[in-house]
């Protein structure tokens, strides 16, 4: 199993750095080995700069991951590249269903289910995101929205190990507005509500992302539902994301969260 880490902390690095600034990035990330074990790092570099990161990052608990993949293992599809060709890359886990796709390459929650299966397949840990616009906000139907982005997104051979759930309303993405702990919450307990009537007993991580900054990363990963995060633009400052990082250390080294409830426990 790759994802071992209470609290799981990724690093979205989008179609931004050279091989070069993510050679750079990648060495300045710091070494879950001399600080915490409970917390799973991953980094997912532009396809391009995927062996850059990988080389320099400085050890090989911090995972490597893709930021999308096509569900076919090979052939006549120009420009995609295949979860077995990531797996190839050194890949331990890849991002299914980011909303910057679902929006601007018009995928489908059909597709991102093909896509999933097609990683969990190759032996990739996926990262299934899902998330409500700014209108199903204010109308109220976030949750009912999300519940069905999830119920067609979910692979049928979705399990803990295999998968975590990354729920990241758009309105609060690169928009330096993060959801309130009230939402957060809300939207976790239903999304657990949903993952445990499919998949029974043992459910998958549920992160958080949208605008997670050093500032409140503490807070947000403090919470009880929140088992990590995804960091899109402070994943690309070295400081800013060391500093998430040493919230989910402090956090898993005190065991508590919030509500005095041991994480750990549940
Ligand atoms: C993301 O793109 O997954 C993301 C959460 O971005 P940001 O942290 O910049 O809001």
């Amino acid at each position: 199993m790759v994802v071992q880490g209470e609290l799981f902390v990724i690093g979205n690095w989008k179609m931004h750095l050279t091989q070069q600034a993510a050679t750079d990035l990648a060495s300045t990330i710091s070494d879950p080995k001399t600080s915490h074990d409970a917390v799973t790092i991953g980094i997912a570099p532009s396809f391009v700069a995927l062996a850059a990161a990988k080389a320099s990052r400085k050890s090989d608990d911090i995972l490597i991951g893709g930021q999308d993949c096509y569900p076919v293992d090979e052939g006549a599809y120009t420009g995609s590249v295949s979860a077995a060709m990531l797996r190839d890359a050194g890949c331990s886990f890849v991002i299914c269903g980011h909303s910057e796709r679902r929006t601007h390459q018009q995928e489908t929650s059909h597709f991102v289910r093909e896509k999933a299966e097609s990683a969990i397949k190759a032996g990739l840990h996926v990262i299934l995101c899902v998330g409500e616009n700014a209108g199903f906000r204010e109308h109220g139907s976030y949750l009912s929205f999300v519940e069905t982005q999830l119920r067609e997104s979910l692979p049928a051979s979705a399990t803990r190990e295999n998968l975590t759930v990354a729920y990241e309303p758009i309105w609060a993405i690169g928009t330096g507005k993060h959801a309130s702990r009230t939402d957060i919450e809300e939207m976790h307990d239903h999304l657990k509500a949903v993952l445990h009537e499919l998949l029974g007993e043992k459910i998958p991580r549920i992160i958080y992302g949208g605008s997670v900054k050093p500032n409140n990363a503490l807070e947000i990963m403090s919470l009880p539902v929140v088992d990590g995060v995804l960091v899109g633009g402070a994943s690309l400052d070295a400081a800013a994301f060391n500093a998430i990082l040493d919230a989910a250390y402090q956090i898993t080294s005190n065991q508590t969260r919030d509500d005095g409830r041991s994480k750990a426990a549940q």
